[in-house]
């Protein structure tokens, strides 16, 4: 069956707001994520069981990305030389608009009508399926994941495993209705293999593969993909023209860079030592040989990247390998899911990224769905220090947002602020309101209208009769 447009995503802290609620009271979706998450931290647990060892192996990661990063303009460049001696055509691309226009220009020129394409995180941030198909170009999506979402015009949940939300019998039910209406497929092997049937044939047909990149070789010009499914693979083989999408940040110096990063990757990502495939692409099908695309490209996709390079800690953002495990691990991702958030990347890498790319004025509430319990830096492999971005994108947003202080709602926040900040700012002050609150506090009435919706799933703490202050003196410690 042919591809249909995915939904545009519009954003808005209302609608995710709302879209949140509802999430919270979906028992079955609560149920699936549950199930998944609980599933993919057992088995990276078990990939990585001595807390030494990993730590040791993130030092590494991490040092391999920050050493890329510092050197980043100049190994684009040495990039994108090499590549281009490999026979790899390179293409910049700014903004995402430039990037489809690239990738519908060289289909156009080679008269493409039907495209194959491989996981691409770039590719969802471009929109590229619904903008091909509004050029008359069909592009099907080969990892299985991906196939179930587009089949049911939905966005990715997960950036690693994209129709994560489903169980079995959605899933099922799904291949009934719009796959194979004669199809009885009911285990994930029967259901694998009918979207094999179909897959295979449009492998055959197509003329354009796509693909994403892990990671891009600066000194050898070697493209590095990997995947389980094996449709990766046929993406980049069998199609005339490969077109590969890739976020300037991919890039790493040399090939002895990649085995950390690869160790890291898999055992973040699904819990593996390896995937089962690892591809590296070093160009065309060269004189003499039996496969392989006879063009090779490559959109290096800007996006917003260069102007997170600007900030020293904004850039720690771009040290990213997109194995979603921050995700996983995440209280917040874990109850509402990824459709909540209506953002390519949902999850803290989703609340970090999307503020800076599509701007802190249209996203940058995001930075305020987290709990900041730090659950996420401890298990990033590249050591990204998220909480103090999400803290520097809150404080942004802010100021970015000084009318938000005049509305009502905030009218009340920006009161309770200054009264604290009068207290904390004058001890005789500060010391008049702890002894009342010691003495008056635990009287306060659930039911006041400040009180109530914070208190409506919380237990209100009991108050000291005492201060800290004064029992440290009654001990008679010393505490200046
Ligand atoms: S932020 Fe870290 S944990 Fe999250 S996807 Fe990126 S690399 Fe993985």
């Amino acid at each position: 069956m042919p591809p249909e447009t995915m939904p545009h995503q519009t954003l808005s802290e209302k609608s995710f707001l709302e879209d949140t609620a509802k999430a919270l009271k979906d028992p079955q979706l609560r149920r699936n994520f549950k199930r998944a998450m609980s599933g993919l931290v057992a088995k990276r647990r078990n990939v990585f069981p001595n807390a030494s060892e990993f730590e040791g192996l993130r030092e590494q990661a991490s040092a391999v990305r920050r050493k890329t990063l510092s050197r980043l303009p100049e190994l684009l460049e040495l990039l994108e030389f090499n590549c281009e001696r490999n026979g790899i055509r390179v293409h910049w691309a700014e903004t995402t608009e430039e990037a489809n226009r690239i990738v519908l220009d060289i289909a156009n020129e080679a008269e493409v009508r039907l495209a194959v394409k491989g996981k691409s995180m770039v590719s969802e941030e471009m929109g590229l399926n619904a903008f091909l198909e509004e050029h008359g170009i069909e592009a099907i999506e080969s990892d299985l994941g991906e196939y179930i979402i587009q089949v049911d015009k939905e966005l990715p949940s997960h950036i690693i495993m994209p129709a994560i939300h489903k169980n079995l019998e959605e899933i099922s039910k799904l291949f009934q209705e719009k796959v194979d209406s004669n199809s009885t497929s009911e285990t994930a092997e029967e259901m694998t293999a009918t979207a094999r049937k179909i897959l295979r044939k449009k492998f055959h047909d197509a003329d354009m593969g796509l693909s994403g990149v892990n990671f891009a070789v600066a000194e050898t010009g070697t493209l590095c993909l990997v995947e389980n499914e094996g449709n990766g693979r046929f993406c980049t083989t069998l199609p005339k023209i490969h077109v590969a999408l890739m976020g300037i940040e991919k890039v790493v110096e040399s090939l002895q860079d990649l085995p950390p990063l690869l160790t890291t990757l898999t055992g973040s990502a699904t819990g593996q030592p390896i995937t089962t495939y690892f591809n590296m692409i070093s160009g065309p099908r060269r004189e003499g040989e039996k496969d392989g695309p006879h063009e090779v490209h490559l959109v290096l996709l800007d996006n917003g990247r260069s102007k997170m390079y600007e900030d020293e800690l904004l850039r720690e953002t771009l040290l990213c390998i997109r194995c979603g495990a921050c995700m996983n691990h995440c209280p917040v991702y874990t109850r509402i899911g990824g459709h909540a958030y209506n953002t390519v990347y949902p999850g803290p890498i989703g609340k970090i990224l999307t503020p800076q790319i599509k701007g802190i004025e249209n996203a940058g509430y995001l930075a305020n769905a987290s709990s900041l319990c730090g659950a996420c830096v401890e298990v990033c492999p590249v050591q990204i220090p998220i909480t103090e971005i999400l803290l520097r994108l809150r404080h942004n947003w802010t100021h970015q947002n000084k009318k938000r202080h005049w509305t009502d709602k905030n009218r009340l926040e920006l009161l309770i602020w200054n009264g604290w900040k009068q207290v904390f700012s004058k001890p005789g002050l500060y010391r008049i309101q702890a002894g009342l609150l010691g003495r008056l506090g635990n009287l306060l009435p659930k039911q006041t209208p400040i009180l109530s919706r914070w208190a409506r799933f919380r237990s209100l703490p009991r108050f000291s009769k005492k201060s800290l202050h004064r029992l440290v003196e009654e001990e008679g410690i010393d505490h200046e």
